[in-house]
């Protein structure tokens, strides 16, 4: 055949199939390839950040690791640094606020001793990605985010992932929650100058609190109630946003 012939039929062929049709195609199945693809690279991700960051830094229990191997951290920040949300540092979530580093969420979450039937509450729901490990672990989770973009945002994440013992508020930590007080655990994932007293009057009498207190950096603190006598213990010094007053 010569060339003439071979264009006739080439143009016969893309007037049949309609070559916009057929890069379309194209385009689907690469579509439909590609985020099962991104999907078991950051469960690969996923995998080996608990490995290296958290059970190599001593973290055991069992749950904890659990929960944090299952929940897809990547989901929680924003697009743009989704292929980092499995590297030892924390991430900018929007608002000027930062969902923590991996072993920090860890951390915090063993300190809370959580068997799973607890009533915790955290302060600063963020992006979510704690009150979902939380969730994991435990069957009642109340969350409170001062800022109502992020609170918003969290509440129909945790909603699509299909978390339904999650219970987000918009407003201030401070005050905590008296509606569901006392709670068996509290986690405070912002830092204030000093221990908010409404938190501890909600904290149940044999409860765990986890609190990051100070300015520029802070301690990161395990209080325990017990007989109404609270116990302090200085975990690590820590570096959080702070807990913003009304
Ligand atoms: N736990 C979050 C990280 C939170 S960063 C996560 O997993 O993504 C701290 C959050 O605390 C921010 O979203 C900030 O807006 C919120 N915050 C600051 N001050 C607060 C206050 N007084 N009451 C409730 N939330 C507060």
């Amino acid at each position: 055949m010569n060339l003439k012939r071979w264009l006739i039929l080439l143009f016969l062929i893309c007037a049949t199939f309609g070559i916009g049709g057929l890069f379309r195609n194209i385009e689907a199945k690469v579509k439909d390839i590609l985020p099962a693809n991104e999907e078991a690279q950051f469960s690969k991700l996923r995998e080996e950040m608990v490995n290296t960051q958290i059970e190599a830094r001593g973290i055991k229990d069992r749950r904890v690791l659990e929960a944090m191997r299952k929940v897809p951290r990547h989901k929680f920040v924003p697009r743009l640094y989704q292929r980092f949300a499995y590297r030892d540092f924390p991430l900018p979530i929007g608002e000027g606020q930062t969902i923590s580093q991996p072993y920090i969420v860890a951390l915090m979450t063993d300190l809370l001793k959580l068997t799973g039937n607890e009533k915790v509450l955290e302060i600063g729901t963020g992006s979510g990605y704690q009150a979902a490990i939380l969730a994991e672990l435990t069957h009642y989770v109340y969350t409170i985010e001062i800022l109502p973009v992020l609170a918003e945002r969290a509440e129909e994440l945790l909603k699509r992932l299909g978390y339904k013992n999650i219970v987000v508020k918009c407003g201030d930590g401070y005050l905590g929650w008296e509606e569901y007080a006392p709670f068996d655990a509290i986690i405070v994932t912002c830092a204030p100058e000093e221990i908010p007293q409404a938190l501890v009057e909600q904290l149940a009498d044999g409860g765990r609190m986890v609190i990051p207190v100070g300015s520029n950096y802070q301690e990161l603190m395990l209080i325990e109630k017990k007989n109404n006598q609270i116990k302090i213990r200085n975990v690590i010094p820590v570096k959080f946003v702070p807990m913003i007053k009304k």
